[in-house]
């Protein structure tokens, strides 16, 4: 059967299902109507779940993650993406949107049609037709009513409200324009040469995001397209990105990242980060062919130090991508950390111009000198699982202590007076370190990675107990929920259930 004449069985099948409970009840039409919405719902679930676009599409849940495996044509990825994580989209599209509004001041509506007058028309053919996938399967499974336009915004989030929204403030001369600042995502390191264990390529990430966000970042990504290369990723759901990020594809790439610090900047005509970065794991077999995907039509949103690895060369590279300015850095003996800083003194200047690299009382520069500190002492010694450990690290360099804070590698911001003015979060913000992965070149070669769902050191966060002593965070409430640290798992490509 070709795409019209199923969506015309299903409504069929729709139609006939209804009318037959319609009649059956009639004389009892409050319940009649009832089981009548309860039998389409039944119909269309079936109809959906013997969709062939389901065929070779897998989902299971394991140590706090929920791993999908997804493949063939862009259309049927997306299907199955939307079919398989619609409770995952819903909840997560709900607790991202109210956050993206809420920090703005700007409605729905604003994100929809950001989505589809600037973002849209310049997505590449093959990810429209995904993201048009996600929202068929999504509406197939549970008969959302969340459209493309929905869905862009959705995949945009790290984007538009943090990126696009200041840069449009700034020229609107928007009056009371909230404080809005990009963000500060994640603590990590690539290494290679004589600072590993074996000399292999070590790479490793924990993602910072608001705990709101980061206790639904919880995907594991096994992704087969019908062009490009093999993929695993950890990521968000309903997102066809990473987004925090961390990849391996098939001919040997590595790719994680950490975000530049008070960056600022937008191109409205430039193609939007989260269709780029998917396409540089999807498509770069090296380092080169990687930066090239990324500057190609660079918006300036998201932001990044990209930390990449190439397995077959055995050479790393930092990556820092301003939109005015960028530059890379490469070696196959040595070790390259980020958290949240920019170091080319080109992009700080025509990018990042409010990032001062000299306060050492910042999370970005804390973390940075305890980087040095910690990869220094082990130099010779790094692997896979001294990777772990150190994404778990809890000292803040200018106290000389340990403590759990924003100056820690495993960031807890709710444990902070301070908060990061950097980066717009208040005193005591529910956001840190939110889960953690790590490999190495073996690891990739066979598609493999490490992943801890939760804080990195395996610490607990309860959204109760935090709620009743900050009530400012109230708004959060119907979506903050408690981020319960999981075991380390090991994740591969084409796994199943119970390996
Ligand atoms: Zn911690």
């Amino acid at each position: 059967m070709n795409d019209s004449m199923r969506r015309a069985a299903a409504m069929l099948l729709l139609v006939l299902g209804g009318a037959t409970l319609w009649w059956a009840g009639n004389g009892a039409p409050a319940s009649a109507n009832d089981a009548m919405v309860a039998t389409i719902a039944a119909a269309r679930e079936h109809a959906a779940a013997n969709d062939p676009r389901l065929k070779g599409a897998l989902r299971f849940e394991e140590g706090g993650w929920i791993y999908v495996h997804l493949e063939g044509d862009p259309g049927a990825m997306g299907y199955q993406h939307g079919y398989l994580l619609a409770p995952e989209i819903e909840d997560g599209f709900a607790a991202v949107s109210v956050g993206m509004t809420h920090a703005t001041q700007r409605d729905w509506e604003f994100f929809r049609k950001a989505a589809h007058e600037m973002l849209w028309p310049k997505i590449d053919v093959e990810y429209q037709q995904e993201l048009q996938g996600i929202v068929a399967g999504l509406r197939a499974r549970t008969g959302s009513k969340l459209d493309v336009d929905d869905i862009v915004a959705f995949n945009a989030f790290e984007e538009l409200p943090d990126y696009y929204v200041p840069w449009l403030n700034k020229r609107q001369m928007a009056a009371n324009a909230p404080n809005l600042k990009s963000p500060g995502n994640c603590s990590a390191f690539v290494a290679a040469g004589s600072w590993t264990k074996d000399g292999q390529i070590v790479m490793a990430h924990n993602n910072w995001t608001s705990y709101r966000n980061g206790e639904r970042w919880r995907i594991v990504f096994d992704l087969a397209p019908k062009n490009g290369y093999r993929m695993l990723m950890d990521g968000f759901p309903g997102v066809i990105a990473s987004d925090d990020d961390f990849g391996i594809n098939s001919d040997g790439l590595m790719v994680t990242e950490t975000t530049i610090t008070q960056f600022e900047g937008w191109d409205p005509k430039g193609k939007a980060e989260f269709v780029r970065a998917r396409k540089a794991l999807q498509y770069a077999g090296s380092i080169d062919e990687y930066t090239k995907i990324m500057l190609d039509g660079n918006n300036g949103g998201y932001a990044n130090d990209w930390l990449l690895g190439d397995r077959k060369t055995g050479e790393i590279a930092q990556f820092e991508l301003g939109l005015k300015a960028s530059k890379v850095w490469r070696t196959k003996d040595g070790v390259l950390a980020g958290s949240n800083w920019a170091r080319d003194p080109k992009v700080l200047k025509v990018d990042a111009p409010e990032f001062d690299p000299g306060n050492k009382e910042s999370s970005p520069n804390a973390r940075r000198a305890r980087w040095e500190e910690l990869l220094k002492e082990n130099k010779g010694n790094i692997d896979v699982a001294l990777a772990q450990k150190m994404l778990g690290d809890h000292t803040d360099t200018l106290e000389k202590k340990e403590d759990t804070n924003e100056r820690t590698l495993c960031g807890h911001v709710d444990g902070s007076a301070r908060g990061v003015k950097e980066w717009a979060w208040q005193a005591y913000y529910p956001g840190g370190a939110v889960q953690g992965k790590a490999t190495d070149s073996t690891m990739a070669k066979e598609m493999r990675f490490m992943a801890r769902m939760g804080h990195p050191c395996g610490g607990d966060f309860l959204a109760k107990p935090f709620l009743a002593a900050h009530p400012e965070f109230a708004w959060e409430e119907p979506y903050l929920r408690d981020m319960k640290a999981g075991p380390w798992t090991e994740f591969r490509s084409g796994q199943s259930a119970k390996e």
